[in-house]
């Protein structure tokens, strides 16, 4: 299917200058790889909730981290003879990074605790926030703490790394996070920490504070972008279901010149009926794939 698109839109009549370089054509390949959290996915039973995934030809499973050493036998499980691969695993850990007291402990020890199970159950990573807004006591937000943070991600990079996972950081908006709200905000912290399990990701939710989300993503490239969120634009529903407002296609043009190989995960609220509204909005994002 892929390969026909190519050929059909194969602009073989434009001026050499004019043509799309050759990793804009592969571009054009790139699959859409969906993925719903767990939260957002209808069903009473892990195995309903799989079934309606699967039913879709969505592809990726996004749990939280809290208590995911319990159920690492359970998604393992689950997961058997599907073609569902798991996605992130979003937080969940106690504490954070940048406390000045006994909760950075507490974020060692419950971090380390998910990063083990993530690798276990073939996360490509768990997400992180530094610390939000309101998180105190909070290292001031100065030159030596940037440094700082840099070097536990460094530990914390490495560690992931043996566990055959790695730790994603989320940008997200200034009432939340203000010191990395934008993708490449987080793009450079991933790459000043130096460690090839220190990654990044985008939340259209939150990329609202970009000026361009193709440039966002595009800041990150595949060397940092191991993840993407999405959700409707404007209130945070399931995409489509703030109409004209839920545009993904700029973003989407540069995943797909990027061939970017990660998943696009729903995490969003719904106010809909959930399985329509989902049914549809994996139509809207596939036919939004395509032109962009
Ligand atoms: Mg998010």
């Amino acid at each position: 299917m892929a390969g026909a698109a190519t050929a059909t839109l194969a602009p073989t009549t434009l001026l050499a200058s004019c043509a799309p370089k050759q990793e804009a054509k592969k571009g054009t390949d790139t699959p859409l790889n969906l993925c719903f959290q767990e939260g957002v996915t209808p069903g009473d039973t892990l195995q309903e909730k799989l079934d309606f995934i699967e039913s879709l030809g969505v592809t990726g499973f996004e749990v939280g981290g809290r208590g995911l050493a319990g159920r690492v036998d359970e998604i393992t499980n689950a997961l058997k003879g599907r073609n569902i691969r798991m996605g992130a695993i979003c937080a969940g850990f106690d504490g954070f990074i940048l406390a000045e007291d006994e909760q950075k402990d507490r974020f060692d020890t419950t971090m380390r605790e998910i990063i083990e199970a993530a690798g276990k159950v073939n996360s490509c990573g768990v997400i992180m926030v530094p610390a939000f807004n309101g998180q105190t006591p909070c290292r001031p937000h100065t030159m030596d703490t940037r440094n700082y943070l840099c070097e536990e991600l460094h530990k914390l990079g490495e560690f992931a790394l043996e566990n055959n996972t790695t730790v994603i950081l989320e940008p997200l908006n200034r009432g939340e996070c203000f010191y990395m709200r934008l993708v490449a905000d987080a793009a450079a912290i991933a790459r000043d920490a130096d460690s090839k399990g220190v990654k990044c990701m985008g939340d259209f939710w939150h990329m609202k504070e970009e000026t361009s989300d193709y440039a966002a993503f595009m800041a990150a490239g595949t060397e940092y972008l191991q993840h993407v969120h999405i959700a409707s634009r404007g209130r945070r529903l399931v995409p489509g279901e703030d109409g004209e407002k839920d545009d993904y296609r700029d973003g989407f043009r540069a995943l797909k010149e990027l061939g970017y190989p990660g998943f696009v995960s729903f995490e969003c609220g719904c106010e809909g009926d959930r399985k329509t509204v989902l049914t549809n909005a994996v139509q809207l994002l596939r036919q939004q794939w395509e032109e962009a």
